[in-house]
């Protein structure tokens, strides 16, 4: 049903791909298989196959081949077209909705949803030379998300408080930022990101202890439901020492407070 004819932008600035495959990531993407399979159905069966999950907050970026990304925003919007014909909307004389399909799509699968995609941002890490463990606080990070229930935007802010060990590695402080929009470009459960995000952090620098604290507007409150215009989430993670050691707990949390 979708006679229009959608333009493949094979030049947009795709985000950071660190793809260490050989193929050309710009060869033209196809919307489909040679057998006319969906290119969502090919890669669901490639998950499947490894037996892994795809829910909402998960990477797929492994599943995903050079040059795939671009069929996938083709097949969305050709799905988004439908909702919007559902949705009683003249997509055709209405000037303002004419590419709102394609537009939508671009953004859920290259921009705010991005991070279900792409491969994780190459962390460097270093040693620590100076035998750093004193309390390290980094934040406040801009957090944009969507909830996963309702893809309705989740903005907020996250503090990161590490206490590495004299042997953990580091990374650097930008690597903190990188890393927490890569978890929270997907559609998320705020419980289920912080958690996510302390599991990779312990995972990468090994420290004594990591404590998250995120605060957050949920536009699912606010736009909809109880149109509640404050309600926010503040939730945390304590990891290691944060939750074995009230005093480094207390000093963590008073120095956010400071903020
Ligand atoms: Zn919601």
């Amino acid at each position: 049903m979708p006679t229009k004819k959608i333009p493949t932008k094979t030049a947009s600035k795709a985000p950071s791909k660190k793809s260490t495959s050989v193929t050309p990531a710009k060869k033209a993407a196809p919307k489909k298989s040679d057998s006319g399979t969906p290119l969502s159905v090919v890669i669901r069966r490639r998950i499947l196959a490894q037996k892994a999950r795809f829910h909402a907050n998960d990477n797929i970026a492994q599943f995903i081949q050079p040059g795939e990304l671009e069929g996938l925003v083709d097949e969305v919007a050709e799905k988004m077209q439908a909702v919007l014909e559902s949705l009683v909307i003249d997509t055709e004389s209405d000037h303002n909705t004419k590419n709102t399909s394609q537009r939508v799509a671009k953004m859920f699968v290259k921009e705010v949803f991005n991070g279900r995609y792409v491969e994780q941002p190459t962390l460097t890490k270093f040693p620590n030379v100076s035998r750093l463990n004193e309390l390290m606080i980094i934040g406040p990070i801009t957090v944009r998300s969507a909830c996963s229930h309702h893809l309705c935007p989740i903005m907020g802010r996250i503090w990161i408080g590490v206490l590495p060990s004299k042997e953990s590695a580091l990374i650097g402080l930008s690597k903190y930022s990188r890393l927490t929009e890569w978890v929270m470009c997907r559609p998320q459960i705020q419980e289920e990101a912080v958690v996510e995000l302390a599991d990779m952090l312990e995972k990468k620098i090994k420290p004594v202890g990591v404590a998250i604290v995120m605060d957050a507007d949920h536009f699912c409150m606010q736009w909809r439901g109880v149109k509640d215009r404050d309600s926010k989430m503040v939730n945390s993670v304590m990891r290691g020492a944060f939750l074995k050691d009230s005093n480094l707990r207390r000093e963590f949390l008073s120095l956010l407070d400071k903020r």
